[in-house]
């Protein structure tokens, strides 16, 4: 049954499992949960649809590149899943065996302790099970395979699962209710309850033998960092592992490119192989190319172009007609990327002393490019480039951040944000551990992007969906074992 927390405080005295984040993590989770019979809460801080007193809780400062995290989340039930554009990728064997270059190592599991999710979690997506991952194109050269992917209609949890939230016996969900700080106790290492508030600065604590948080990565690590008993307790550091390693998905402005004569004009997409991954020592990715529109104005427009770029720099009007001039025009091509970042400490959420207006402390953002990062751009562009002409499709210009280090990069983030709770083999590296679970606690678990070790070059939310099955099969066996134990 969905309440509204505001008028409604109606939550049981203890549950088996609470869960915070009502997006495709959590409704997942919760609703798999009280599948297998046990009970379960689910605690939303937004409503059914957009407003603007939940949203403007999301925002936080930026130290380092833009990552635009208060226009690429939603803060009400279904979370970002209420306009993701639904493209999904898989993870690869490769994703999970090779470790990234420095001294972070990658996932702690096996490949397969995902892959075998694949098919529910496609089914949750609504992919249809039986066709495989499609291609658009072939391949080029041993470098570049060509990329495998679904497009989900895009599935809107919250709609989707409308019924499923309000009838599945053993489930409450609440909306409008914040979870505003997790309570450890530091003799039991147990989460003892956490604290929840409606907009008029309502508390209660809400109790559970299990807590998981599904709040994104942006929150799921800003309730650790938040919480002033796991910072007491030593689970939490606020200048250690928790908040940091955020990595994005890199949409660099490659450059542009002219379709050689005869050519078919259809968007192309592209992906490294493994070989070039191990060859160059860099990261993973995508490239897509795609022409403004099929008018060719390559010739006239490339005149244009020239007479406006000298005639700028004689009437001393570069920066305006510079604009004009580099403005990509019908005919253009242009290439776009999804590109791995690799796990960094240095980019990372930070705790600030600043509270929002339920009282939680704020966060700011610093995200950052490594030199490894801008090798892996730098290569993958090169190479795309040499192989595109080699392959007859067409000439390539590529931007001068792309080949040239020093110079800014154009690029934006592709809105999946990952890394901030880490999983690890060990504290040393991480925040969860293989099965989730936050280390030095024994019974906080985290869902969602927030615990990939390392994010390849896939869409996070299949994987996201994989790992939540994953972590609910866990948890199933986990209160099974204990119950049998106890009668
Ligand atoms: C424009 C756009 C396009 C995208 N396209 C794709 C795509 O094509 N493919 C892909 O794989 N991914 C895509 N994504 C990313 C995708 O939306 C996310 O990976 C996915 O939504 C993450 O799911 P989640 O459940 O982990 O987190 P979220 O969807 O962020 O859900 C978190 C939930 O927690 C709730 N919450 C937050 N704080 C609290 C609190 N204190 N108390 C209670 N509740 C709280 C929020 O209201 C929200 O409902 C896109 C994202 C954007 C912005």
């Amino acid at each position: 049954m969905i309440k509204d927390y505001q008028s409604q405080k109606e939550l049981r005295d203890l549950y088996d499992f609470c869960i915070v984040g009502g997006g495709p993590a959590g409704i997942t989770l919760a609703l798999r949960l009280a599948g297998y019979g046990w009970s379960v809460v689910l605690l939303e801080g937004g409503e059914h649809n957009y407003s603007q007193r939940s949203q403007s809780l999301y925002k936080c400062s930026s130290s380092g590149l833009n990552v635009y995290l208060e226009e690429t989340r939603l803060r009400f039930l279904g979370g970002t899943s209420n306009h993701w554009a639904g493209r999904c990728r898989p993870f690869q064997q490769s994703d999970f065996a090779v470790p990234p270059p420095g001294d972070l190592p990658g996932w702690p599991i096996e490949f397969s302790e995902i892959e075998r999710h694949l098919p529910a979690a496609m089914a949750i997506l609504d992919l249809p099970l039986d066709s495989g991952f499609k291609t658009i194109n072939g391949a080029m050269d041993s470098e570049f395979e060509a990329d495998r992917f679904l497009l989900s209609p895009p599935t809107r949890f919250a709609q989707k699962y409308a019924r499923d939230l309000e009838e599945t016996e053993g489930l409450d969900v609440f909306i409008n209710c914040n979870c505003v700080d997790l309570e450890f106790d530091n003799t039991t290492s147990r989460i003892a309850a956490v604290v929840v508030s409606d907009y008029d600065l309502r508390r209660e604590r809400a109790r559970a033998k299990h807590f998981i948080l599904a709040t994104g990565a942006v929150e799921n690590a800003r309730q650790l960092l938040n919480s002033e008993s796991l910072v007491a307790g030593g689970v939490v550091s606020r200048d250690g592992f928790v908040g940091s390693c955020f990595m994005e998905h890199l949409n660099v402005e490659m450059g542009t490119f002219i379709l050689m004569e005869g050519q078919d004009p259809e968007p192309r997409q592209y992906f490294t192989t493994d070989a070039f991954v191990m060859e160059h020592k860099s990261g993973k990715g995508n490239v897509s190319t795609a022409l403004l529109s099929e008018v060719k104005s390559y010739g006239r427009m490339a005149e244009v172009k020239t007479f406006l770029e000298t005639l700028s720099c004689d009437i001393g009007i570069a920066h305006k007609i510079d604009y004009i001039a580099k403005f990509n025009c019908p005919g253009d091509g242009v290439i776009t990327t999804m590109i791995e970042q690799f796990p960094n400490r240095k980019s990372r959420l930070s705790f600030l002393e600043e509270r929002d207006g339920l009282g939680m402390g704020k966060v700011n953002i610093n995200w950052e490019l490594s030199l490894q990062d801008r090798h892996t751009i730098k290569t993958i562009g090169m190479e795309m480039a040499k192989c595109f002409v080699e392959a007859g499709l067409g000439y390539v210009k590529l931007s001068e951040g792309v080949y040239d280090v020093s110079q800014p990069l154009k690029m934006t983030p592709h809105a999946h944000h990952m890394g901030t709770t880490r999983m690890a083999s060990t504290p040393e590296f991480g925040v969860v551990d293989q099965n989730c679970k936050v280390f030095g606690t024994d019974n906080l678990y985290m869902a969602g992007s927030s615990v990939f070790a390392t994010g390849g070059a896939s869409n996070p939310t299949m994987p996201i969906v994989q790992l939540t099955l994953r972590l609910a099969e866990h948890l199933n066996h986990q209160m099974s074992s204990a119950v049998a134990a106890n009668s």
